[in-house]
């Protein structure tokens, strides 16, 4: 099988990149490389550098390859900063997936999966969160997913195209050889950002907020690792071959306060991380906990490193190794 991955010189696009290659899919990388890194692209990957908001050279990609499927990574992917600057949120990350479906219809192409995220819930009724819960987007980013799911839906009804959407709670972890991992310029996410501290490249942790409605003040995540998420993302396109469109919540059900993580780091690095409290971040809930039970039971969906410690053991192992990212030498 062929397959598009769009955004796979990013952090998740770079995983599930180089799981599908280790299981003899065909990928053609597309990436513009504002956020990602050529290093991250696994080298039998045939690499295209392209902005799928210019639509003519989206449209040469797919007139020079016939693909089986898509997985859709490429977007803006900040809650606070598209809180600020909605419209690369709104109308960037809409007319990409725009111009990406348009081709992918035109050609034929019948499976596709979204990367989708828990922003689509800001205030749900229940927690864990179930994939049936009902939609409520937390901010531009969140709502430009959803206006993505929205197009997916059209094009299964017009064109019989199969989704899958993938609502990540909190990606994290690295591969476990160590080859790749996170690396944002600036970075915002909480791991990379304790480990950083434990590197001694920043100062402190400063907690966003410790007065929520949680046991310890600080807000509670549901952490996933970015090789489970991979693993789902094969399944998913594996399961697309029925023709049938769906949509999974990606969490391991477990919710750890910032508390904690940042303890177990410290356990981990052996290092005394320091951290300091300041004000909330704005478009933070207090708790996101995911209900997968869906894909586990549809398509036998298992999470191998669901455990905190191997998140930051694996996250860790990345960091310490590539202290400057893909720019370490
Ligand atoms: N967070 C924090 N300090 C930081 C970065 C993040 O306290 O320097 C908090 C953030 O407010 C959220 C949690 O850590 O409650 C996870 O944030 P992250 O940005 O990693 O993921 P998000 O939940 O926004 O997807």
């Amino acid at each position: 099988m062929k397959v598009l991955v769009t955004g796979g010189a990013g952090y998740i696009g770079s995983h599930v990149t180089d799981m599908l290659i280790d299981r003899g899919y065909e990928v053609v990388v597309l990436d513009n490389l504002y956020t990602g890194h050529r290093e991250a692209v696994h080298e039998k990957a045939v690499f295209v550098e392209a902005d799928l908001l210019d639509h003519p050279a989206v449209k040469q990609v797919f007139d020079a390859h016939k693909f089986d499927g898509i997985l859709h990574f490429a977007s803006h992917t900040l809650v606070g900063e598209s809180m600020e600057k909605p419209w690369l949120y709104l109308r960037d990350n809409v007319v990409a997936a725009s111009n990406l479906l348009e081709e992918a219809a035109e050609h034929g192409v019948k499976r596709f999966i979204l990367s989708s995220t828990a922003n689509l819930f800001d205030d749900p009724e229940k927690l864990p969160i179930v994939a049936e819960e009902r939609i409520v987007p937390g901010s531009p980013y969140g709502e430009s997913k959803y206006m993505i799911e929205r197009q997916l839906y059209w094009m299964d009804r017009l064109y019989g195209m199969a989704s899958c959407c993938l609502r990540y709670f909190n990606a994290s972890g690295a591969h476990p050889d160590g080859h790749i991992g996170e690396d944002h310029t600036p970075e915002y996410h909480l791991i990379p950002i304790i480990l950083q501290a434990a590197l001694g490249q920043r100062e402190k942790l400063t907690i966003f907020g410790d007065d929520y409605p949680t046991p310890d003040g600080t807000c509670v995540r549901d952490y996933v690792h970015v090789m489970d998420l991979a693993e789902a993302h094969i399944l998913a396109l594996e399961a697309l071959a029925d023709g049938k469109s769906r949509k999974y919540n990606l969490g391991n059900g477990h919710g750890y306060s910032i508390r904690e993580v940042l303890d177990m780091a410290r356990q981990i690095t052996g290092k005394d991380i320091k951290a300091e409290s300041g004000p909330r971040r704005p478009g933070d809930p207090a708790t996101l906990i995911a209900d997968s039970t869906r894909i586990q039971e549809e398509l036998g969906w298992q999470p191998e490193f669901n455990q905190l410690h191997q998140i930051i053991e694996t996250a860790w192992n990345w960091h310490k190794t590539h202290p400057e990212g893909y720019a370490t030498k």
